[in-house]
């Protein structure tokens, strides 16, 4: 579903996969599982807008787990995409011992290009900024990147790992927790007003598009939030930081 003139959403109920550009070049953010998914869903998705798949110019991973990279190889060699990556999860992809494996995900990409926080990678007309969040991932990265609804600029932040599924690891959970603090403060900064996942439970996107497909003439895009996108910077910190404090006093 196109959610706004320059962002189209193209994977499904359990993952998403977004597509942010224009004809002169799109980003695809994340590849869901499988190539058979992003053979199926994704670019049948964007013909199915009648965009053309051939732009993707950079699949953008936001982190090394299969339901994010999985689908990327058919995207790269069908269409030239470059596949970029943070350095600690390129790392993480090329340690057997640190890597999660499973059948369900087509092959990890092979190191492409390594994205660094506070980078903005660009194609003409759609820039989006890197920054490097750590926590889900030694190297989640998320995303901000300008939206466009009928010609009026918003600004979304893409929070690139949600879930604290490396166990109970206060270390880790307190890294989680400062890199969604920064990124909140960033966010702030840079008048983030929108606030998007890469699952669709975590933003409630399948929700909101049920909405913006029934959007009246004058009503508000459900997916602008206004200050309050801000409010998630806030909970995922939150979260983490009771989590953590949780695993301390359990380990005392
Ligand atoms: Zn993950």
């Amino acid at each position: 579903m196109r959610v706004f003139d320059n962002l189209f959403f193209v994977g499904n109920r359990q993952v998403s996969a977004w597509l942010l550009g224009t004809d002169n070049g799109y980003f695809l953010i994340d590849a869901m599982n499988s190539d058979r998914q992003s053979k199926s869903i994704i670019s049948a998705g964007i013909l199915t807008l009648g965009l053309n798949p051939e732009k993707i110019k950079y699949i953008v991973i936001t982190h090394g787990h299969g339901d994010h990279y999985g689908g990327q190889n058919y995207i790269a060699t069908t269409y030239g995409a470059r596949v970029a990556m943070s350095e600690a999860d390129w790392q993480l992809l090329e340690d057997p011992a640190q890597r999660i494996e499973n059948p369900n995900w087509g092959p990890r990409p092979l190191r492409d290009i390594v994205v660094k926080d506070g980078e903005v990678l660009q194609i003409p007309g759609t820039d989006i900024r890197i920054l490097e969040t750590p926590g889900h991932t030694p190297g989640t990265i998320s995303l901000i990147f300008k939206v466009d609804d009928k010609g009026v600029r918003h600004t979304a932040a893409l929070w690139g790992g949600t879930g604290f599924n490396f166990g109970p690891d206060d270390v880790k959970l307190r890294q989680y927790a400062g890199s969604a603090a920064r990124m909140g403060e960033i966010a702030a900064k840079q008048g983030v007003d929108v606030f998007l996942s890469n699952h669709p439970n975590r933003d409630s996107s399948i929700e909101k598009m049920a909405r913006l497909n029934s959007r009246g003439l004058n009503d508000p895009h459900p997916f602008v939030m206004g200050p309050s996108a801000l409010k998630a910077f806030s909970v995922l910190e939150q979260c983490a930081l009771a989590q953590a404090a949780r695993v301390e006093s359990d380990t005392q």
